[in-house]
């Protein structure tokens, strides 16, 4: 069978790239591995979805609802328990695209495909927790998944390693349902969340340990205790440390792009992302195959992940119409100052699109500039959990572009 788009994922991002695919009128088949769409917003019932782009503030199930009504009412096909297991390039203008199913595997053809499998957590081994292998150590996500899909409190006394907005989200659930947050443990000297997350806190009472690792874990069956060291500026361990007594250590370290099936097919990575290298249209270096979402880029806002779907659909329009995006040279985007990440890494300067980047380290007044386009704006504040988000015009010259943070 062979389709238009091929969409990997329906998460927020798949489900608005599919959308968007169909009413530009191409044939569009979504996949997700899940029994129901939505990826993770049906787990993540507080509000703070959907307010830059729909201008509401809703819960994450509201606002998958809206997506999900968007898909059904645009003759995308659908199918879920789908996962997917490979993606092959037969040619630049035709991918097959295999998963395994309840009916068993399949393959199905398209001339373009959207690459939307979303992020997994980072475990207690990639943030160096050693000690005993016992109960009661989950990452955010399934803790959050226990309790807001199926009704399982994961814990009582609990200790959160990372102050991220997830850390700090679930800190807040934890104490919501009558828990004890015994500490949150942050490495760095900064917490990492939103200053509206951070008030859960002082709203609950809850230490924050700044500059501080969780180095081990202890316990007989379920965690007993765990050991809390504090960091220098290197990150390195000073000094002996203390043992916090807890039955349950929450890993809320960060996520990293899902992107497995794309570096089997071929697609070159950036290691400052960890998703895939694209051009402006959210093309990956495989001709016609796109990466929208958070196997993209690790996205705080839903917003941008549902915008990155949309552009996704707009350039794999561009490549099935066209039979491949017609540019007759790319624009470089290089990173200075203080720019951890800049998205997309390469662009056609024909039209406009969405830059997307994120700083290495907290930076107060912040000039950001592109200096090759006349491009400055003052900034109060950056973070670097925060995405920094700069329109840029059509008419790009030359060879280069930086963006520059000072
Ligand atoms: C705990 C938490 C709290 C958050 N809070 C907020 C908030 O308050 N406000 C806000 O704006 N944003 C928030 N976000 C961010 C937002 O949820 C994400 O940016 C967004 O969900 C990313 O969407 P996505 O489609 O890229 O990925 P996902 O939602 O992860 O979806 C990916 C989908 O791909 C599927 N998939 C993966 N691999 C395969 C495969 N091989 N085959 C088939 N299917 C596959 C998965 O099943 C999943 O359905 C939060 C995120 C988390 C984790």
């Amino acid at each position: 069978m062979m389709y238009d788009v091929v969409v990997v994922g329906g998460g927020p991002a798949g489900l608005a790239s599919a959308s968007e695919s169909s009413k530009l009128g191409l044939r569009t088949l979504l996949l997700d591995e899940n029994p129901r769409l939505g990826g993770i917003l049906p787990q993540c019932i507080h509000p703070g979805f959907g307010l830059h782009c729909l201008g509401e503030d809703l819960t994450g199930p509201e606002f998958a609802h809206r997506l999900i009504e968007e898909v059904r009412g645009s003759g995308v096909e659908v199918r879920t328990q789908a996962h997917v297991t490979s993606l092959a390039m037969r040619s630049d203008l035709v991918k097959e695209v295999t998963y395994a199913s309840p009916q068993g595997t399949e393959a199905v053809q398209a001339k373009a495909v959207i690459y939307a499998a979303g992020a997994r957590e980072r475990h207690r081994f990639e943030v160096g927790i050693a000690g005993d292998r016992v109960a009661g150590i989950y990452t955010a996500g399934e803790a959050q998944a226990m309790m807001d899909l199926y009704g399982v409190m994961p814990g009582r006394r609990v200790v959160i390693v990372g102050s991220g907005d997830v850390g700090l989200i679930m800190a807040r659930r934890f104490a919501l349902e009558g828990a004890e947050v015994v500490g949150v443990v942050e490495m760095l000297p900064y917490p990492g969340g939103l200053a509206r997350n951070l008030m859960i806190l002082r709203d609950f009472d809850i230490p924050l340990y700044l500059s501080h690792k969780v180095t081990e874990v202890r316990g007989r069956g379920r965690v007993e205790r765990v050991k809390v060291v504090r960091v220098n500026e290197e990150l390195r361990e000073t000094g002996e440390g203390f043992w916090i007594d807890c039955d349950t250590l929450l890993i809320s370290a960060g996520l990293v792009p899902r992107v497995k099936i794309l570096r089997r097919a071929g697609a070159i990575m950036d290691p400052a992302t960890g998703g895939p290298v694209v051009n402006d249209r959210l093309e990956t270096t495989l001709p016609g195959v796109f990466a929208a979402g958070n196997s993209l880029i690790i996205n705080d806002l839903v917003d941008y992940a549902v915008e990155q779907g949309r552009t996704a659909a707009k350039g794999a329009e561009e490549f099935v119409r066209g039979n491949g995006i017609p540019t007759r040279r790319w624009i470089r985007v290089r990173r200075g100052g203080y720019v951890r990440f800049v998205v997309p890494h390469m662009l056609g300067g024909d039209r406009d699109f969405w830059l997307y980047a994120r700083v290495s380290r907290p930076v107060e007044d912040a000039l950001v500039e592109v200096p090759e386009i006349g491009l400055r704006r003052k900034v109060p504040v950056l973070k670097p959990s925060e995405m920094l988000r700069l329109r840029i015009k059509s008419g790009v010259e030359g060879g280069r572009v930086t963006l520059v943070i000072r």
